[in-house]
């Protein structure tokens, strides 16, 4: 079928890029090793840190987010060392887990049900179960892209404080990075891993680490053999705004502009309207009578809702039905979770018209699907989106993600 009009990409990142970014890639290739681009890095360099609401280092890697995860364990830990594993659904198991055991780390992988995030008490039982302080890193998925799950990290964390365990907490906020409030000060998360492409409305291929002064003091002693990713050569040369290999130069043109328009926008702002995007596409799926994958209302996910299709219904059809007849991408279902869910994205340069567009696919593919379902998903969305109020009402939502 030809198709008009624009593609709409709803799935839960790579996300939609600002032209603003694009053009702004679109510079001609720079010496890396000049002024010029120093200049540009150093200002990427300063900007980057209140996206990770950090006063502290952050390491960007020309990468894809495992990448950003490989650097995080390579860089503070030795081969041998024991870390908790927080099983959240596809994610924490790869990259995560995979990598981790590659590695040479003896991963606890503490089993989930891939509907509940991490959970505070069963870390602070791992936790006391571990006198003599074996376990070398917490590692969690802040929000789970494969589930819409979010964990809560500010509440992990206060366990961790509560038993006096000197852990390091190492935290995937790789879809939820300006989208989903990330504190990674007040959380005193040890490395924030983030990529490019989700929230912070850039392609893929920026991979990034925010790092604590613990962690840095880690990477001291840390055994996993490591060359590219290593932070020390990188935060050497980035003092000067530069790095130790030939840097995602265009990449990090487009990531200037997106950080400034992140700060124009205000990233209170953007957490809110991802709230209300979040909160009018669950209201969507409620009316349609469709469950969303989160069981706990506390952890369900602003940046993407994952819809489960009723028995006998494969998710996969409904996605190709609405791709061929509508042109709209919506995300696969992983894992255990493939052909049983689809994941809508409202992630990233997003706005009303573009959920309530979005939205409107997905109902008229579950009609034309033959998906049994209620109508008037699309009006309830609307009203959520209409109410001016929304802010005081998800505020608690908000809060509850900030622990
Ligand atoms: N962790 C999370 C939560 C993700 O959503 C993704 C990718 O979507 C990854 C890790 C892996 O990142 P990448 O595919 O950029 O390597």
């Amino acid at each position: 079928m030809t198709h008009t009009g624009r593609h709409f990409l709803q799935i839960p990142g790579p996300t939609n890029v600002p032209e603003r970014v694009l053009l702004a890639m679109a510079h001609s290739t720079v010496d890396h090793r000049g002024p010029d681009f120093a200049e540009m890095s150093l200002e990427v360099l300063d900007r980057i840190r209140p996206a990770f609401r950090t006063s502290g280092k952050v390491v960007i890697f020309p990468s894809s987010g495992t990448g950003a995860a490989e650097a995080a364990l390579a860089n503070t830990l030795s081969p041998g060392d024991r870390v908790l594993v927080f099983e959240t659904g596809w994610f924490s198991h790869a990259p995560w887990r995979t990598v981790a055991e590659r590695l040479g780390l003896v991963v606890d992988y503490v089993p989930g049900t891939w509907r509940r995030g991490a959970s505070p008490e069963v870390l602070e039982q791992r936790l006391r179960d571990d006198p003599s302080q074996q376990i070398k890193a917490v590692i969690v998925v802040h929000n789970e892209t494969s589930t819409g799950v979010v964990s809560r990290i500010g509440e992990l964390r206060k366990t961790m404080n509560r038993v006096s365990h000197p852990a390091l907490l190492i935290v995937d906020a790789i879809s939820s990075l300006g989208s989903i409030d990330v504190r990674h000060d007040d959380w005193e998360v040890d490395v924030t891993v983030c990529g490019s492409q989700k929230g912070l409305m850039v392609p893929p291929g920026l991979g990034f680490n925010a790092v604590s002064e613990k962690a840095l003091r880690a990477s001291r002693d840390a055994r996993i053999p490591r060359s590219y990713w290593d932070w020390e050569e990188m935060l050497k040369t980035n003092t000067a705004g530069f790095f130790p290999y030939t840097p995602a130069t265009n990449l990090l043109y487009g990531l200037r502009e997106a950080l400034r328009m992140i700060e124009e926008e205000g990233l209170d702002n953007i957490l809110a309207r991802h709230a209300r995007h979040g909160s009018a596409t669950r209201a969507a799926a409620n009316a349609w009578g469709l469950d969303v994958v989160p069981e706990d209302p506390q952890e369900q996910s602003n940046t993407l809702t994952a819809v489960m299709m009723p028995e006998g219904h494969n998710a996969d059809r409904l996605r190709q039905l609405i791709l061929d007849r509508f042109d709209m991408s919506l995300g696969t279902g992983l894992g255990k979770l493939a052909g049983r869910v689809f994941r809508i994205g409202h992630v990233g340069w997003f706005n009303d018209l573009m959920l309530a567009g979005t939205l409107s696919g997905v109902e008229m593919g579950l009609h034309e699907a033959g998906v049994p379902h209620k109508s008037g998903g699309i009006v309830a969305a609307l009203n959520v989106l209409k109410s001016g109020s929304q802010r005081e009402e998800l505020a608690p939502h908000l809060q509850s993600q900030s622990g």
